[in-house]
């Protein structure tokens, strides 16, 4: 690692009016903003990274507050104390003795976690050169067992063991990266079905998507029984039953109607549903899966999971079909290893979640690492896309024929383009202070009327 250390650590509130067209929306966040809070972490060598959490408007401001807090712990740090042994600086961040006690490892605290440890990973990854699923999938067992702090999940994977699996299934990893090069990663969409979108719209975007290519596609569902029904309907009228279904409820449900529910749905041929309820709620996820067997459904969950002690549970009890872990909402890389190789051990396919403000670039390369090194196979494997807010980065995902072209900048493809930064910085970028003086100007006109 270089000789370098922190000088200083930005954190800013970006907000996207992403509410004004629906865009986003599903039966529990009706008129999603889509946000970010993002990390600029600057050295004395020059090299910057950047990383981002991902919210969805109000609050913001509140995880902002939580990374200043945890950005005291980096600053003026060596950059060498951090990287030499990160599982033991992932530890510090998380376990600050008086910080923790606002988690510990869940909720606001860990999204900050998230953002501050996502920026350090592309900073990593600058100061190397490489694209981060590289600069994963060079380093040996020994390096990426390193990185990962097995707190409280050692009774599924310990250092030893999980040094043996990647032994294992690295040997053939050249191989894996060739063919990942030459054919990117599959991809589904979800852009077709927000909630909030009409009939038309939804038959247009599932035409242009299967005119792209996507052969998979998800819906909302979960607000109204007989609307589910007609957008089912419009949407398997449209791809068939040769392409692929998934849908979401966004956790509105119980765990009783989410069976009841979903067996009116089950002859549209779902691959599976995603959060029937409380992220929370293994037992409930184990019961819906056991009731949607005879039907053929899967379940699927893993985007609101606070962290890797609550994955250990969904996967070890076999509660999920599916595992969708998230780039911003668990502590970054580090936690996210644990993740994948608890997957790996109980045999449950990841499909990361994405969408949002920066997770598509993000995910794309946990999920390469997991393809060249650990799964090595997209079998009942695929990476969500949502066509949304990609313009506003240096380095967007590349999509070719519904799949995935594997990024070959440096970084995390998190990095922000600085005319975006200024329009959307909330509430003193262009964008909001046009709309708070328009807003503004509505209200004098209505006292004066
Ligand atoms: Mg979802």
């Amino acid at each position: 690692m270089i000789n370098a250390k922190i000088i200083a650590v930005n954190v800013k509130d970006i907000r996207f009016p992403t509410s004004l067209n629906r865009d986003g929306s599903d039966a529990m966040h009706t008129d999603p903003d889509y946000s970010c809070v993002y990390v600029t972490i600057t050295t004395n060598s020059g090299h910057e990274g950047y990383g981002l959490t991902f919210t969805l408007g109000r609050g913001t401001e509140i995880v902002v507050q939580a990374c200043k807090s945890l950005a005291s712990i980096i600053r003026l740090r060596k950059l060498e104390w951090i990287y030499n042994d990160f599982a033991k600086f992932w530890r510090r961040l998380t376990s600050d003795s008086q910080l923790r006690w606002i988690g510990p490892e869940k909720g606001v605290i860990h999204l900050a976690t998230a953002a501050i440890i996502n920026a350090l990973w592309d900073l990593w990854a600058r100061i190397e050169n490489k694209p981060v699923w590289k600069l994963l999938s060079d380093m040996t067992p020994k390096q990426l067992v390193s990185l990962i702090d097995f707190r409280y999940v050692k009774d599924i994977i310990e250092e030893h063991n999980a040094r043996i699996i990647l032994e294992e299934r690295m040997k053939n990893r050249e191989q894996q990266e060739k063919k990942l090069l030459k054919n990117g990663y599959p991809a589904y969409t979800t852009q077709v079905g927000w909630l909030g979108y009409s009939d038309q719209q939804l038959e247009d975007l599932c035409k242009k998507f299967l005119n792209s290519g996507y052969t998979a596609f998800k819906i909302k569902v979960g607000k109204n029984l007989e609307d589910d029904i007609r957008r089912c309907e419009v949407i398997r009228k449209v791809i068939g039953y040769g392409n692929k279904l998934m849908m979401d409820a966004n956790q509105v449900w119980d765990v009783n109607e989410a069976i009841e529910w979903m067996k009116k749905l089950a002859k549209f041929k779902p691959v599976w549903i995603e959060e029937p309820t409380s992220p929370d709620d293994v037992i409930g996820h184990h019961e819906i899966l056991n009731g949607l067997k005879p039907y053929g459904i899967g379940v699927a969950t893993g985007e609101m999971c606070a962290n890797r002690v609550m994955f250990k549970q969904f996967l070890r009890y076999h509660a999920i079909s599916c595992c969708q872990v998230d780039s911003a909402r668990i502590g970054g890389i580090n936690e996210i290893l644990a993740v994948y190789l608890m997957a790996h051990i109980t045999n449950t396919p990841v499909c990361p979640h994405a969408g949002g403000i920066g997770l598509c670039e993000m995910v794309q390369h946990l999920q390469m690492w997991d393809y060249i090194c650990l799964s090595q196979t997209t079998e009942n494997r695929i990476i969500e896309f949502v066509d949304q807010q990609h313009e506003h980065f240096e380095d967007p995902v590349q999509i070719k024929k519904a799949h995935y072209m594997p990024p070959m900048s440096p970084g995390y493809s998190t990095k922000l383009k600085k005319e975006s930064i200024i329009n959307y910085t909330y509430p003193t970028g262009n964008y909001w202070q046009n709309k708070i003086a328009e807003e503004e100007k509505e209200e004098t006109e209505e006292k004066c009327d």
